[in-house]
C-alpha cells in the first residue's frame, strides 16, 4: 500500500488550492475526486452561473447607457459559452496536469476507513498518509415540501440542472430567496421566464441589512419578478405539463419547473468519519482555527459549513497549507466579501446593524444613494441606482460591516473588506484618495455621514 505525504479528498476549489501548494512545496499528495477536478463551483455553480447572468446584464447596461441600442439576447450562443466555460464537463486536462506535477489521483468515492497512520479507500485501492483534507463540498437541500417526490426529475431543478439548461423555461417557481435563489430567478427573469420566489423570511437575503433585502426585493418586483415572501410551499402536484404549487398561505402558483434553492448540507458524513470518533455536526466537520479537525485530519471549503463561497473554501486551503509546510496561522472570518451576482450586484462584509448592536457595539450607521452623492453613476448609466451603507464602532473610530448595491459592488466592497479586516481607523480612511469618477468615491460620502 502506498504511503503518501497527504490525501487529499474532494478536488473543488478547496482541494484544489491545499493540492496545489503541496506540489509546488515538492511534496507527494493523492488526490481523489469522485466527479470532475474543479468542483461544483466549476461545473454547476460559480462559473456557469457568472456566465449566464452577464449577458443580460449587458443587456441592460447597454439600454440604460446613452446612445446605444438594446443588443438582442443569442441563446445557442450563449449556452455554448457556458459550455464551452463548464469545460463540457470533461477534466481530463486538469487530471493530466495533476499526474504530471506528481499528484496520484484517484477516481472514486473516498473513505477514511483508518488512522494512526490514516488509511483511505477509493473503491479497490487504498492508501495511506501523515495528513488527510477533507474538501467534498456540500449538496443541495431538499425542502419537506409534499409531492416533491412524486414529480418527474425533469421538474424538480436543483442548481445542477438550473445551471446546464438548454431550453428557457416559461415559468420557474423558486424555493428560497438567498443567493442561490436571486441569482438564478434573476437569471431565469432576464431570459423570459416567468419567476416566482418563495421565501419563507419576511424579505429576500433576510440574513442582511434590512434595507437591502427592501431595495433588492423592490428591484425584483419592479423587474417582474413574482415575490411571496413570509410564506412557505406547502405542496406540489403535476398539472397537465407542469406543475401547481400550494402556499403555506393557501395560494396556488402554477409552474414548468420548481427550482431548490433553500440551502446547502455539508457533506461530511459519508466519509465514515464518525467510525474512527469524529463527531460531526449535521454533516459539517468541525475544525479549530488551523483548519485541523484531529492531528492529521483536517477539511476546507463548504464542508466545514463556515460561510459557503469558494473565496472561503481557498481562503481555508491557504491557511491548512500553511499549517501543513510548517507556518501555522490562524483563519479569521470578520471580513468575508458576501455578493450576490444580481443586476445591479448586491455586496455585504462584516457585521449587519442587528448583529453588531447583539454583539454589544456601540453602534452608529449610514446609508448614501450614491447617485445623489457620485458622478460616477450618472456617467455610467441615464437611469442608475446605487446605495451604500455603513456600520461603525462608535467607541473605536472603525468600520464593523458595509453593504452596497450597485453596478460592480462585488469590487468596490472590497475597500470595506480590507478596512474591517484590519480595523482601519475611520479617520484614516476619510484621509484616503478615491479616483474619481468611481462608486469608491461613496465612501467619503459615507463616513462623513456617520455620528462619529
Ligand atoms: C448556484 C451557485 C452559485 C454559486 N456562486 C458562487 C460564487 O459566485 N462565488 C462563491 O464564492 N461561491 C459561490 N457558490 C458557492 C460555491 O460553489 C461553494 O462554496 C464552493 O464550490 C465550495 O468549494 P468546496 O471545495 O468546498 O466544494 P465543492 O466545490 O463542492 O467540491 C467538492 C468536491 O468533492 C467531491 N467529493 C465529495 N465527496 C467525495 C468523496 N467522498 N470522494 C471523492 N470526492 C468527493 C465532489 O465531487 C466535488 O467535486 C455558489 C453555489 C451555488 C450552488
Amino acid at each position: 500500500m502506498e504511503h503518501l505525504d497527504a490525501i487529499v479528498i474532494g478536488m473543488g476549489p478547496g482541494g484544489e488550492v491545499v493540492a496545489d501548494r503541496l506540489l509546488t512545496e515538492g511534496w507527494r499528495p493523492a488526490v481523489v475526486e469522485r466527479e470532475l477536478i474543479g468542483g461544483e463551483c466549476s461545473y454547476w455553480a460559480c462559473i456557469p452561473t457568472k456566465v449566464l447572468l452577464r449577458p443580460t446584464e449587458a443587456r441592460r447596461e447597454a439600454t440604460d447607457a446613452a446612445g446605444v441600442t438594446r443588443p438582442d439576447m443569442d441563446w445557442p450562443a450563449l449556452r455554448d459559452y457556458r459550455d464551452q466555460m463548464i469545460r463540457h464537463l470533461d477534466d481530463t486536462k486538469q487530471v493530466e496536469t495533476y499526474r504530471e506535477r506528481g499528484a496520484r489521483v484517484l477516481r472514486g468515492t473516498a473513505r477514511v476507513v483508518g488512522r494512526d497512520p490514516w488509511r483511505v479507500a477509493v473503491g479497490d485501492t487504498e492508501v495511506t498518509a501523515d495528513h488527510v483534507i477533507v474538501a467534498t463540498g456540500s449538496a443541495p437541500v431538499r425542502p419537506p415540501v409534499e409531492g416533491l417526490d412524486t414529480l418527474d426529475p425533469e421538474l424538480v431543478w436543483t442548481n445542477r440542472e438550473a445551471t446546464s439548461l438548454t431550453e428557457i423555461p416559461p415559468r420557474a417557481l423558486v424555493i428560497g430567496g438567498s443567493a442561490v435563489g436571486i441569482e438564478l430567478g434573476g437569471f431565469l427573469a432576464g431570459m423570459g421566464t416567468r419567476v416566482t420566489i418563495v421565501q419563507r423570511g419576511s424579505r429576500l437575503l433576510d440574513r442582511e441589512d434590512p434595507r437591502l433585502c427592501e431595495i433588492i426585493t423592490s428591484r425584483f418586483e419592479a423587474n417582474g419578478v413574482d415575490v411571496r415572501a413570509g410564506t412557505e410551499v406547502r405542496s406540489v402536484r403535476r398539472d397537465g405539463d407542469g406543475v401547481t404549487a400550494t402556499l403555506s398561505d393557501g395560494a396556488e402558483v402554477h409552474t414548468d419547473v420548481v427550482v431548490l434553492a433553500s440551502g446547502r448540507r455539508p457533506r461530511g458524513d459519508e466519509l465514515g468519519l464518525a467510525e474512527l470518533g469524529v463527531e460531526l455536526d449535521r454533516g459539517a466537520v468541525p475544525v479549530d482555527e488551523y483548519g485541523r479537525v484531529a492531528p492529521g485530519l483536517w477539511a476546507v471549503g463548504d464542508v466545514t459549513a463556515r460561510s459557503m463561497f469558494t473565496h472561503v473554501a481557498k481562503y481555508q486551503a491557504r491557511v491548512v497549507a500553511d499549517g501543513l509546510l510548517g507556518s501555522p496561522r490562524v483563519a479569521d472570518y470578520t471580513a468575508v466579501p458576501r455578493v450576490v451576482f444580481a443586476d445591479p450586484e448586491i455586496a455585504a462584509v462584516g457585521l449587519t446593524e442587528e448583529q453588531a448592536r447583539e454583539a454589544g457595539i456601540d453602534v452608529t450607521t449610514s446609508e448614501i444613494d450614491l447617485t445623489e452623492a457620485l458622478a460616477r453613476p450618472w456617467t455610467y448609466a441615464t437611469d442608475p441606482v446605487g446605495h451604500l451603507g455603513l456600520v461603525a464602532d462608535r467607541a473605536h473610530g472603525v468600520l464593523v460591516g458595509a453593504w452596497g448595491y450597485g453596478p460592480m459592488a462585488a469590487e468596490w466592497i472590497h475597500t470595506a473588506a480590507l478596512a474591517v479586516r484590519m480595523g482601519l481607523p475611520v479617520q484614516a480612511l476619510r484621509d484616503s484618495i478615491p479616483q474619481f469618477p468611481t462608486f469608491n468615491e461613496g465612501y467619503l460620502m459615507a463616513l462623513d455621514a456617520l455620528d462619529l
